[in-house]
């Protein structure tokens, strides 16, 4: 299951139900969680995390992973037979900004499908995927996609190349829900969100260069705000030679667009130097979403 940063994430003025209008950008990249599913008695449902993060990651229902699969057994099973452990293997950092839970949430879905013999048409899945949450049916899908409604509605965007990531985790998460807070003290008057046109030109004819010029997020000047420490890691990454630098999603991850593998491999070994930021690792997008292995 890959991570996801938001390449734009236009955000608009809170709606009656509390989220927010999106206009977004999604792009998979290949930084993977590992889900495993394997039959527990009927009725029983547990989750077993380990890797990175592990022990900020719910075991109860507030894991995304273990709502997804007792959402599937509800509404598509015999539900009082089936029963699952799932075990994760984390490599995406707990609220970092790249959707990992997302990501877990999607994974479960198709482990479980899969396990139980339950045959589910891809539009019900993508269904199902939407009331996990917002996030969760680009995870099914991957690639780059163009996110509206909530960021549930996803269409694949056309997108050419490949491009090269570094991404630097911060020392702490950022809370999803604190940062849209503080989005809506800074933005009193936010209008409806749109797809920035420059940046959709940009995926079309595949240049990074243009690409780095056009990444945008609404959201950043709020995760700058309750980590003021994040600014000096995005400057790092320009002066390092970056094409350009963006806080993931709500935060606090930075990714950073370079040219090649090679211009990757030297901005990691810059950022991993200057002890800004306590992970960095290189990733490509885009990649495809949640996948069956084995
Ligand atoms: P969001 O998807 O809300 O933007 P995020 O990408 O910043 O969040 P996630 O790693 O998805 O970060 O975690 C957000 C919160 O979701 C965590 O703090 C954790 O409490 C909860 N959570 C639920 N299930 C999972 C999971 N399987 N892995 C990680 N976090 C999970």
């Amino acid at each position: 299951m890959p991570a996801k940063i938001n390449l734009a994430l236009k955000v608009g003025p809170a709606r009656a139900d509390g989220f927010h209008p999106l206009a977004t950008v999604y792009h998979a990249v290949s930084l993977y969680d590992e889900v495993h599913a394997a039959w527990a008695n009927p009725d029983e449902f547990e989750v077993v995390v380990s890797g990175e993060g592990a022990d900020q990651v719910p075991l109860d229902d507030g894991n995304l992973a273990l709502r997804a699969a007792r959402l599937l057994a509800r509404t598509h099973g015999p539900h009082d037979s089936l029963g699952v452990t799932l075990t994760i293997k984390k490599s995406i950092p707990v609220a970092g900004g790249l959707a990992g839970g997302s990501s877990d949430g999607a994974a479960a879905l198709l482990a479980c499908a899969m396990l139980w013999d339950i045959d589910i048409a891809p539009e019900a899945l993508r269904g199902l995927a939407g009331e996990l949450g917002s996030d969760v049916p680009f995870a099914l899908l991957g690639g780059t996609a163009v996110g509206s409604g909530r960021g549930e509605e996803v269409v694949p965007a056309l997108a050419k190349g490949t491009y090269h990531w570094v991404l630097a985790f911060g020392h702490q998460g950022l809370s999803t829900p604190a940062v849209y807070r503080h989005f809506d003290e800074l933005n009193p008057h936010a209008r409806q969100p749109e797809i920035p046109a420059e940046l959709m030109n940009a995926l079309r004819t595949g240049s990074a260069h243009q690409l780095g010029v056009t990444l945008d997020n609404d959201l950043q000047p709020a995760a700058l705000d309750l980590q003021p420490r994040l600014g000096q890691v995005l400057e790092a990454g320009m002066e390092y030679g970056a094409l350009g630098a963006m806080v993931s999603g709500s935060g606090p991850t930075c990714a950073f667009l370079v040219d090649s593998e090679p211009a990757a491999v030297d901005l990691s070994i810059a950022l991993s130097a200057d002890g800004l930021c306590r992970a960095v690792r290189r990733a490509t997008g885009p990649v495809p979403g949640a996948r069956v292995v084995g």
